[in-house]
C-alpha cells in the first residue's frame, strides 16, 4: 500500500467528514460542564462502533468522561506493530451558548465555529484515517484518548494519558498545526501565585506603622521579571495582580499570577529554586507562593525528530512540504513527550483563531492532513 491508496480515499469521503465536523461542532462541549461533555462523547463513540473500536469510558465526577477507544484488532501483517496513541480532547473554551454568536460558517475556504480548530477537528480526521485505513487492511494497533479537561490542565486524564503512553511506541498529538508546521518541542508551564502580607494603617495618621504589601510586591516583581532568560528559553510574566483597599490604606496585602515558561526539562530545578528563594525587603511583611510547574517541557528528542522526518517525507510524496516548529504553548504531549515517548504535535487541523472569535480551519487542508495522517499510523 501506497499514498496513492489512501489519498483517493480520504478525498471521497471529504463531504462525510465535514458533515461530522459540523455535528461535533454544534455539540458544544465546554470542560466545565460535564454533561455537554458527555453529548459529544456519546457522538464520538457512536461513530467509532461500526469501525470495530473497543470502547472503555473512564468515568469522572466533576469532567466529562474520558474515551479510550482500541482499534487494529485485525489480521494484516501491520496489526504486529507497536501501539501508538492518538491524543485529543473533547472539551473546549467556549461556553455554552457560543453558537448562538459564533455559528458553524463556511465562507472563502475557511469553516468557522467554537473549537473547530481546537480540536475537533483534529477528533473527526482521526477517526477518518482510521476508517480509510480499516478500509484498506492497513490498520495498526492504536489507542485514540479523547480527554475533556485539556483546556482546564489536564489534571484528571494526565494519568491516564500517561499510562497509556507508556505502552505505545509513539505518541500523535491532535492538536492544530503551527501555521502549516507540525510541532517538535514545546515549552513546559507553571504558575506561581504571590501572596504578600503586610501591615495596615491610615497613611495620613499612622504611616510609620505601616508597612506595604503592595510596596513590597512591586519590588518582588521587578525581581521576578530578571528571571527571564530568553537564551535559555525561560520565560517569567506576572500577567495579573492587585493588593490594597484605599488610596489613603498602606495595604496589608497584594498578589499577583505569574506565567512560567521553559525550553528545558533541566531548568526547572533552577525556577522551583529562584522562587522559593524569594524573600521580602521589609521584614514585616510576609510572603507565600503558591504553585509551580505543572507541564514539563517537550524537548525536540531523538525520537520526535525520527517522526518528524517520517512524516516530512510522507507530505513530499502527498506533494507538499512539512515543516516543523516549536512553541511556547503547552498540551499533553508534553506529559508523554517527558515520559521519554517519541511524541509528534500538531497533526490536527490548519487555521488560526484557537480560543478566539476568529477560530477557523482552512478547508484546503484537511484532505492533506487527515490523509499525512494515515500515512504516519500506517508507518508508511
Ligand atoms: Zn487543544
Amino acid at each position: 500500500m501506497q499514498m496513492l491508496d489512501i489519498m483517493p480515499r480520504v478525498a471521497a469521503g471529504e463531504v462525510a467528514l465535514l458533515q461530522r465536523l459540523r455535528q461535533l461542532v454544534e455539540v458544544e462541549s465546554p470542560s466545565d460542564d460535564k454533561a455537554a461533555v458527555d453529548r459529544a462523547n456519546d457522538l464520538v463513540s457512536a461513530w467509532t462502533q461500526p469501525l470495530g473500536a473497543t470502547i472503555k469510558r473512564h468515568r469522572q465526577r466533576a469532567y466529562g468522561d474520558i474515551l479510550e477507544l482500541r482499534f487494529g484488532a485485525s489480521k494484516n501483517p501491520r496489526s504486529k506493530r507497536p501501539r501508538i496513541l492518538l491524543l485529543g480532547h473533547l472539551d473546549t473554551v467556549w461556553p455554552l451558548g457560543t453558537l448562538a454568536k459564533m455559528p458553524w460558517k463556511e465562507a472563502d475556504g475557511k469553516i468557522y465555529g467554537p473549537g473547530v480548530l481546537d480540536m475537533k477537528f483534529g477528533v473527526v480526521s482521526a477517526l477518518e484515517a482510521i476508517r480509510v485505513l480499516t478500509e484498506l487492511d492497513a490498520l495498526r494497533p492504536v489507542t485514540l484518548l479523547l480527554n475533556s479537561d485539556e483546556e482546564v490542565g489536564s489534571e484528571v486524564s494526565r494519568p491516564i494519558t500517561e499510562k497509556l503512553a507508556r505502552q505505545c511506541a509513539a505518541v500523535f498529538v491532535l492538536e492544530p498545526a503551527q501555521g502549516l508546521a507540525y510541532k517538535t518541542a514545546r515549552k513546559g508551564v507553571g504558575q506561581f501565585d504571590l501572596r504578600v502580607t503586610g501591615v495596615a494603617a491610615h497613611s495620613g495618621v499612622d504611616f510609620a506603622a505601616g508597612h506595604s504589601a503592595v510596596l513590597e510586591l512591586a519590588r518582588l516583581l521587578e525581581k521576578i521579571a530578571s528571571f527571564t532568560d530568553l537564551r535559555v528559553g525561560r520565560t517569567v510574566n506576572p500577567g495579573v495582580f492587585g493588593g490594597g483597599t484605599r488610596s489613603n490604606v498602606i495595604a496589608d496585602h497584594a498578589w499577583a499570577e505569574v506565567d512560567v515558561r521553559i525550553a528545558k526539562a533541566s531548568d526547572a530545578a533552577k525556577v522551583e529554586r529562584l522562587f522559593r528563594a524569594l524573600k521580602c525587603e521589609d521584614k514585616h511583611c510576609k510572603l507565600k507562593i503558591i504553585g509551580g510547574l505543572n507541564r514539563p517541557p517537550m524537548e525536540r528528542s531523538a525520537g520526535t525528530a525520527r517522526l518528524y522526518k517520517q512524516a516530512r517525507a510522507i507530505a513530499h510524496d502527498l506533494g507538499f512540504a512539512l515543516d516543523e516548529a516549536a512553541t511556547g504553548g503547552g498540551s499533553d504531549g508534553n506529559f508523554t513527550a517527558a515520559l521519554g515517548v517519541p511524541t509528534l504535535d500538531g497533526l490536527g487541523a490548519v487555521g488560526e483563531g484557537a480560543h478566539a472569535a476568529h477560530e477557523h480551519i482552512v478547508v484546503e487542508h484537511l484532505v492533506p492532513r487527515t490523509a499525512l495522517l494515515a500515512g504516519l499510523i500506517a508507518g508508511l
